[in-house]
């Protein structure tokens, strides 16, 4: 028998092709009818197509969006949303376009709507990362989590298979490590096999034929159910350490996840049989670290830190950075593990 706490938090999604469709219903059915439309400049055309779909509740917008949510730009979107008496926020992109609409709602607590492009899974979760003075801090509340998601697949064909790949590990760290979480339970445990196998399937096939809307679907539903493990469950080294490399070396997010995964995945596994043999089996291989080196390697992902543009100057302040507060992971973090597992990650060695 196994004894587990789980708790659900209140999201509701719909999902599909052409689902921008709904987004107009599903603002009115929050009983809203002011909307704040927020996207970045890449994402003008699928802004163009959310703004013709919402109509006339589009009260204003704001395009400026950008990674890491810096509180100056959050207070630039506050001065619009003011201005215009906004009583909805909508947002389309990707996780830096999520985190500037949690950070609004955090201030107002508007209800949101997201219609997300990339993989990342914040939009299913309470969590926001601001950035502020240069310095990246988290937090989580309920305000923060937003209340609808329309998860339309059409919106993510243009992104490149590059960053579907780099994406798509990023959704597969959240289930990794949701797997030898010291929160997991069986719920969980379901969620994060069936994105973790989504993923390794969809993943090749999007590499031989961008357009194929199958692939395409197996990863935005495998994004959203990794979205709710981060949600629901505690992150272990894995996390911690791609925390620390994207807000100290200003490092990129999908990537640096991409190049982490199977190192900290290596890392854990003696600690860890279980969840790696359950990890295996969901990709189709015999081992679980090798194995999502090898998926990324052969799809032409990047697999080494340095290739990102890390100093290898900075592999020792960065395990003791990731080494200096304790938190729940299957092996005891140590500085010298983890600097290990940087110089690895570095050089890109095949973790064995
Ligand atoms: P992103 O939102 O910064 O997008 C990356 C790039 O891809 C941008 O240039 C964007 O314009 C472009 N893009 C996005 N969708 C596209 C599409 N469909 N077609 C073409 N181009 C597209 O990156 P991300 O990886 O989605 O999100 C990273 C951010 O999200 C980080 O700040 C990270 O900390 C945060 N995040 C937060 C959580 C959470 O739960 N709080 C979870 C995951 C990520």
């Amino acid at each position: 028998m196994r004894t587990f706490v789980y708790t659900s938090r209140p999201s509701r999604v719909v999902f599909g092709s052409g689902t921008v469709g709904r987004l107009r219903e599903e603002v009115e059915r929050l009983g809203r009818s002011r909307v704040l439309l927020l996207s970045s400049p890449p994402l003008a055309e699928a802004s163009a197509r959310v703004r013709e779909a919402l109509g006339d509740l589009v009260a204003a917008e704001f395009d400026g969006a950008v990674m890491h949510t810096p509180v100056e730009v959050t207070e630039q979107a506050l001065a619009v949303l003011r201005e215009a008496s906004v009583d909805c926020l909508v947002a389309v992109g990707g996780g830096s376009t999520t985190g500037l609409s949690k950070a609004l709602a955090l201030r107002t607590d508007l209800p949101q709507v997201i219609l997300p492009t990339t993989y990342a899974g914040s939009e299913v979760t309470p969590v926001l990362g601001e950035t502020r003075d240069g310095r990246k801090v988290t937090q989580s509340s309920d305000a923060i989590l937003p209340e609808t998601v329309v998860y339309d697949i059409d919106f993510t064909s243009t992104l490149p298979v590059g960053m579907s790949l780099t994406s798509g590990v990023n959704a597969m760290a959240h289930a990794v490590e949701a797997l030898y979480s010291a929160d997991a339970n069986p719920v969980t445990d379901q969620q994060a096999l069936d994105a973790i196998s989504r993923i390794a399937r969809a993943l090749p096939r999007l590499a031989a034929d961008p357009g194929d809307p199958g692939a395409r679907a197996d990863l935005l539903h495998a994004a959203w159910l990794a979205g709710t493990c981060l949600a629901t469950v505690g992150m272990g080294l894995h996390h911690k350490l791609c925390h620390t490399l994207g807000g100290t070396f200003d490092l990129p997010h999908a990537e640096t996840h991409t190049v982490v995964l199977p190192y900290a995945m290596a890392y854990n596994a003696p600690a860890a049989p279980d969840a790696m043999r359950r990890i295996a089996e969901a990709l189709g291989t015999a081992d679980a670290p090798s194995g999502v080196h090898d998926l990324i390697t052969s799809l032409g992902g990047p697999t080494s830190l340095r290739g990102l543009g890390m100093p290898e100057s900075g592999l020792a302040r960065a395990a003791e950075l990731a080494a200096a507060t304790p938190y729940p992971n299957p092996r005891e973090v140590t500085a010298e593990g983890v600097a290990a597992l940087l110089s690895d990650a570095w050089a890109g060695r095949r973790p064995i």
